[in-house]
Order: C-alpha cells, then sequence, then structure tokens
C-alpha cells in the first residue's frame, strides 16, 4: 500500500500561483512514478486575502495546516505600512515554530555561476533576531526595533546546522557581528560553541557578517553549512542564491520539531504576475526538499534528477537562465524527466 500524505497548498501572491501550480504539477507526476500518495489541501494566504479576511493568514487556513504533514508554499506580498497584517510566512513559522530556515545553494549544469563548486547551505534562526517583529516609535522621527537572541533558540538551531554538517563535508562556519552587538551575538556566539562541543567531528570557524558577505562572493567554494542570525541569514541566502546563478533556483525549507513549511526563497516579483515568464524551479526544489523532510528520499532524488537533466541538456531555459521558454515550457520538460 503506498503512503499517503495530505499536503497543505497556499499559492501566495503575484507569481505565485503560476509557481505553486507548477510545483504540484510535477508532485504529481513524482507520485505517479515513486508510488506515494498526496492529499493536497488548498488553502487562502497572502496579501490577497486581507480585504476579504482583513487577514493575510485567515485561522481557517491555521486550521487546515494543522491537518497536514507539510505545507508548499508560494511567495506572498507584504504589506509595508507599520501596523499592517505580519508577513504571513513569518506568522506560520511562529505558529508551528519553525526554527530552522534551511536554504541550499549549489551550482547547476549549463547556469552561470560565480564558480563552478559552490555547494553550501545557509541555515536560518528563523523565529526570532531582528524579524522579532516589535518595533516602537519613541518619539517621533526616533524608532527602535528588538533583535531578540535567546540561548535556547541559538542552540536549537546550531544543533540542526551541525547534524546537516555531519551529513555533509563536516564544515560549519557561524556568522555573526560579536563585535558590535556584542550582547545578542554573544549569546549565539556561545550557543554555538557550546553546541559544537557535541559534534567534535565538524569543523567550526566563525566569521562577521560584512566579511561574509565578500567571502561569498571571493571564495563561495570554500563554504559547507553556514548558520546565523534570521536577518543575516535573510540576506546571505539572496546572495548566495545570486552567486550560484538565479533567485529562479533557490529553494528554502522551514523546520520545525513536527512541521514543515516549503517555499521559494525569491518573493512575488508582482510584475511578472500571469506573464508566463519566470523560473518554477524554485518552487520545484522546494517541493523536492518538502518530500526530503517527508522521508521520501526516492521520490524527492526523482524531482532533482530530472531538474538536472532538463538544466544539463540547456534546450528549456527561462529569461533569468538567459533562455527564452516560458514557466509552463520548463515545468513541462521537468515533468518529462520525472520518472
Ligand atoms: P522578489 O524576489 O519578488 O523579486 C526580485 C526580482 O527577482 C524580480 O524582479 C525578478 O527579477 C527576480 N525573480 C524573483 N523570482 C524569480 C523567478 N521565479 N524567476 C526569475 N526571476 C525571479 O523580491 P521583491 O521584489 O523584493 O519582493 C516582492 C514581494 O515579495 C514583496 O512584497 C516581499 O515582501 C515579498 N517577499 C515574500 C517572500 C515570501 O513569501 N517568502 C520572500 C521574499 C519577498
Amino acid at each position: 500500500m503506498s503512503k499517503t500524505y495530505n499536503i497543505a497548498v497556499l499559492k501566495g501572491d503575484g507569481i505565485g500561483p503560476e509557481v505553486t501550480d507548477a510545483a504540484v504539477k510535477v508532485l504529481q507526476a513524482t507520485q505517479d512514478a515513486a508510488g506515494i500518495k498526496l492529499n493536497f489541501l488548498y488553502g487562502e494566504a497572502g496579501y490577497h486575502c486581507i480585504a476579504k479576511y482583513g487577514t493575510n493568514m485567515p485561522k481557517e487556513t491555521i486550521a487546515m495546516l494543522k491537518k497536514t504533514d507539510a505545507c508548499l508554499k508560494g511567495p506572498m506580498t507584504t504589506p509595508e505600512e507599520p501596523g499592517a497584517p505580519v508577513s504571513a510566512a513569518v506568522q506560520i513559522r511562529k505558529t508551528f515554530n519553525l526554527y530552522a530556515n534551511v536554504r541550499p545553494c549549489r551550482t547547476y549544469p549549463n547556469v552561470e555561476a560565480l564558480k563552478h563548486d559552490i555547494d553550501l547551505v545557509v541555515v536560518r534562526e528563523n523565529t526570532e533576531g531582528m524579524y522579532s517583529g516589535v518595533e516602537y516609535e519613541v518619539s517621533p522621527g526616533v524608532g527602535v526595533a528588538m533583535r531578540i537572541i535567546t540561548r535556547e533558540a541559538s542552540l536549537r538551531v546550531a544543533e540542526y546546522a551541525f547534524k546537516l554538517a555531519e551529513k555533509r563535508r563536516k564544515h560549519l562556519t557561524y556568522v555573526h557581528k560579536g563585535n558590535i552587538l556584542r550582547l545578542t551575538d554573544g549569546i549565539f556566539k556561545d550557543a554555538v560553541k557550546a553546541t559544537a562541543q557535541r559534534h567534535p567531528n565538524v569543523t567550526v570557524d566563525d566569521i562577521h557578517i560584512d566579511a561574509a558577505a565578500m567571502h561569498l562572493i571571493k571564495k563561495p567554494e570554500t563554504f559547507d553549512v553556514i548558520v546565523t542570525t534570521n536577518l543575516f541569514g535573510d540576506v546571505l541566502s539572496d546572495e548566495a542564491a545570486q552567486v550560484t546563478g538565479s533567485l529562479g533556483l533557490a529553494a528554502g525549507a522551514n523546520i520545525g520539531g513536527t512541521y514543515g513549511m516549503f517555499e521559494p526563497v525569491h518573493g512575488s516579483a508582482p510584475k511578472y504576475t500571469g506573464m508566463n515568464r519566470v523560473n518554477p524551479t524554485a518552487t520545484i526544489l522546494a517541493a523536492q526538499m518538502m518530500l526530503d523532510y517527508l522521508g521520501e528520499k526516492e521520490a524527492a532524488g526523482k524531482i532533482e534528477e530530472a531538474v538536472l537533466a532538463v538544466l544539463r541538456e540547456g534546450k528549456v531555459r527561462t529569461a533569468d537562465l538567459g533562455g527564452s521558454s516560458t514557466t509552463s515550457e520548463m515545468t513541462d520538460a521537468i515533468v518529462t524527466k520525472i520518472r
């Protein structure tokens, strides 16, 4: 009997529906090839919900997510006015305590990258730091944002990163700004050092965020697993995605103790909405990470192989990869390689 999984699908805003539909199409082909059953449950979330529900994350959607094994989430447009609803992704991360944001970046065949042998993963603390959402205007024109760093959350994300490094090249770099943010990054640094004691087979080094941003351009191939706090991780992973070719290929997992949410690293790119132009691969690779999280390694491998086969052939390429293929052509090319 094939195993059945309930998968929540949130299509999101802008290009979200196009890239999410593409990933579902690939998942449908994969379930047949891999002998698993995926039950897709669609929910509403994102900017387009605000007018209808007064929120970007309706409580019905949260209730639906709780009935599923994992969530595939399209990018969502985030309102920027003070007092507007907090980012839907941030709400899901906090509700389900998805403490590790895992963003792999590697060089792909036929994709222009700074170096040919980059293979790194950014593990970003996902629940606190600069994204605590606590901001005050202390007097007119003077604002304060709370950068909350706890030992508990730092230990948790460090443990995840060390375990990941053990499965890879056993090298972990922790990124901080401890020379300026002495107290908060002091807590983070101490937590990583304490975790390192339990993983003596992992080589550990550390680097300041500004130097890390530079080294990611200069010698990206020297990184294996990078662990860092929330904002630094967000910025570094976008940078790493571009260093390895395109934001259109970068996927991310949000992992907690009992739930996982999977999404492209990119946003809703509103100017490309409905143009059938953007690269669906980031969301397709997010679906691959989801199957991997669910323990379906063989099924996940089929998606990775199909993506690599299409890139290797180099015939079907979206604009971000220097080609002129559409979103649907790229999706169909990947679907035909699932076997
Ligand atoms: P963006 O990632 O949406 O777009 C930046 C540029 O990257 C685009 O103009 C495009 O050139 C390129 N790009 C993005 N996705 C691509 C794809 N699949 N294929 C090819 N090229 C692609 O970033 P932004 O413009 O800063 O943000 C737009 C909205 O998305 C904002 O409201 C932001 O808050 C939101 N956002 C949401 C998430 C999320 O839901 N997790 C993440 C980042 C940004």
